[in-house]
């Protein structure tokens, strides 16, 4: 193997086994499967070929898919000077900014996730990504006035959207987005359309932790995906089973730190500035990658308390692990087990 290939065989395997939901062992089936690292994360599509479908036409379908995973990236990657986000974060305050339809479209249904869940879910939250981040890469944790000043600069309530000329505006002093809660559902959603679109009827996407399915595997059998255990990364603690859904698990062990003994997680409660502590890892099961993308991340902010509050209102069935009387507790929203046929596979505690 060249250099470049075994680095990127070696990231590629090391993201596989971090990712939080993943494709289970499922029957031997006849597919076409690629895998690519896009958007800083290991993608995977495969897609069985049955009913007419030739390995030829699955392999371009698939291929243009990949496409349009990098298309979405250059759209949303803060990593991109010229991405629409990146061009957005540098207008001042009060600096109406027009943007693309499906750029502003995400913000506008990202507004709507901040709604709903009480501002557990927040765009806005790139003020405090970055302070924390730095904390993780210097390892010493920033001061309480440090906190506070980055928090004022954060708020989805700031944040003003004109639907009529499609522009974006921060009502307060350096402010900036990031999209990173969604963005890799957003793609994986996207992935999952163009694979439609070029006659594709069965496949799963994996972009990271997130899995959408498209039909079945084979004919009456879902696609059965683990859920990784969020303490030891070799392991899934359970199996489900889905089809035509989208499934996405966040968690405190991805790019975490420990500083004095704690842990501090990468998804940032915006209400207090610190890391999250509601959960050690949330799993949403809904209709699209981009709604369990948003509220895996906001249940990882509102813990077990969310789960109720949003099984009425929120995406089709959730998981929250969280630590209970010393050890890892598994919650679910009612009926969960039965609607996605969930087989444990191992312990969690
Ligand atoms: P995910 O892996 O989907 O849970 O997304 C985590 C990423 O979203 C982090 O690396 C941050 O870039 C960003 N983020 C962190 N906290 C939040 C939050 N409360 N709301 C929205 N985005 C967040
Ligand atoms: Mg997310």
């Amino acid at each position: 193997m060249k250099p470049l290939a075994a680095a990127l065989f070696i990231l590629a395997a090391a993201v596989a086994v971090t990712a939080g939901s993943r494709l289970a062992h499922n029957d031997a089936i006849n597919t076409v499967d690629k895998s690519a690292v896009l958007m800083g994360t290991f993608v995977n599509i495969k897609v069985p070929v049955t009913d007419g479908l030739s390995r030829a036409d699955a392999a371009a379908a698939i291929d243009k898919a990949m496409d349009e995973i990098r298309r979405v990236e250059r759209l949303f990657s803060v990593y991109m000077d010229d991405s629409e986000i990146s061009r957005l974060n540098r207008a001042k305050k009060g600096e109406a900014v027009k943007i693309e339809e499906e750029a502003f479209s995400l913000i506008e249904r990202s507004a709507d996730f901040s709604l709903a869940t009480d501002g557990a879910f927040d765009i806005t939250v790139k003020p405090l990504v970055d302070l924390w981040s730095e904390a993780r890469r210097s390892g010493k944790v920033p001061s309480d006035e440090e906190v506070r000043s980055a928090r004022s600069r954060v708020g989805f309530r700031d944040l003003i959207l004109d639907r009529g000329e499609r522009t974006v505006a921060f009502g307060k002093d350096a402010m900036a987005l990031d999209m990173g809660a969604v963005a890799k559902g957003y793609a994986a959603d996207m992935a999952a359309r163009t694979l439609a679109e070029n006659g594709v009827r069965n496949a799963i996407v994996g972009c990271g932790g997130d899995m959408r399915c498209l039909g079945v595997r084979s004919p009456g059998k879902g696609w059965k995906v683990g859920i990784r255990h969020p303490r030891d990364k070799g392991r899934t603690f359970m199996d489900i089973v889905l089809s035509d859904a989208a499934v996405d698990t966040s968690g405190d062990y991805e790019k975490f730190f420990i500083a004095g003994g704690r842990r501090f997680s990468h998804i940032i409660d915006p209400r207090t500035g610190y890391p999250a502590e509601g959960a050690v890892s949330a799993t949403v099961v809904s209709d699209d990658s981009v709604t369990s993308d948003a509220f895996a991340t906001a249940l990882c902010v509102l813990g077990s308390e969310g789960l109720r509050r949003l099984a009425d209102t929120g995406p089709g069935g959730a998981i929250i692990i969280s630590y209970k009387n010393g050890g890892l507790s598994i919650d679910t929203t009612k009926g969960f087990k039965e609607r996605y046929h969930a087989i444990k596979t191992a312990d969690i505690r």
